[in-house]
């Protein structure tokens, strides 16, 4: 199977109301403009250097998603276009990207990211952090980031039942923020290739795909 009839495929399996990032990291120019030509206008990038090399050379209304661990001290080079960034894990990190974003005269949209998963090499807030920092003073004063989401990663496991189970935490903790807070949440990005379907069901809008879509990477 080639990457279009891969899209095509994938499409087929997600409602209308569920945007697909289509997870590009380790993968040539050739093949991101491959799904660019069915119409995919969303990628995602984990790497600073790698997402800024892509913004460069490709066409200019691909929305570029940082999907990845973002160190602070790269925000600056990402933060002219990025479109979204997912794995917001930290109040050092939300400073640095309301400064960076002001310093470009624009607003960036950044999901926080929930630690959903047992394993402890995954990055996140907790549940009663993130109802902390929406407290914040300094959070409150941010102009220049609009969070806009939450984003988590399920445990690697062939468990689905483990996996739903983190999924429903994720869903229950942002319906409880959509009602707790002022923040205006419009995106649960939750499932990758090999959990989408499930996270869908769980009430996933944006799935986050690779492997699916470009083929395993080395
Ligand atoms: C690589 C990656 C994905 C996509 O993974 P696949 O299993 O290839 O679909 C999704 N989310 C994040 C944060 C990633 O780093």
């Amino acid at each position: 199977m080639n990457i279009t009839q891969n899209i095509q495929k994938i499409k087929t399996f997600i409602p209308e109301n569920v945007t697909l990032v289509a997870v590009s990291k380790t993968k040539p120019n050739t093949a991101i403009l491959e799904a660019y030509q069915t119409g995919q206008r969303i990628f995602g990038e984990n790497k600073v250097q790698e997402l800024t090399e892509k913004h460069e050379s490709l066409p200019k209304d691909i929305e570029w998603h940082m999907i990845g661990h973002l160190q602070s001290n790269k925000v600056k080079y990402i933060a002219p276009f990025v479109s979204l960034i997912h794995g917001v894990d930290s109040f050092k990190l939300l400073k640095e990207i309301n400064k960076r974003a002001l310093q470009n005269e624009r607003t960036i949209n950044c999901l926080l990211q929930v630690h959903i998963a047992e394993e402890e090499t995954k990055f996140g807030f907790d549940e009663k952090e993130i109802i902390e920092l929406i407290d914040n003073t300094e959070f409150k004063a941010f102009k220049n980031i609009k969070i806009v989401g939450l984003m988590g990663m399920a445990t690697y496991t062939n468990d689905d039942n483990q996996v739903r189970k983190e999924f429903k935490t994720l869903k229950n903790l942002f319906d409880n923020l959509k009602t707790l807070s002022t923040l205006q949440l419009t995106i649960l990005s939750m499932g990758m290739s090999g959990d989408y379907q499930l996270a869908i069901e769980e009430g996933s809008t944006m799935i986050r795909v690779g492997s699916s879509i470009f083929g395993e990477r080395n």
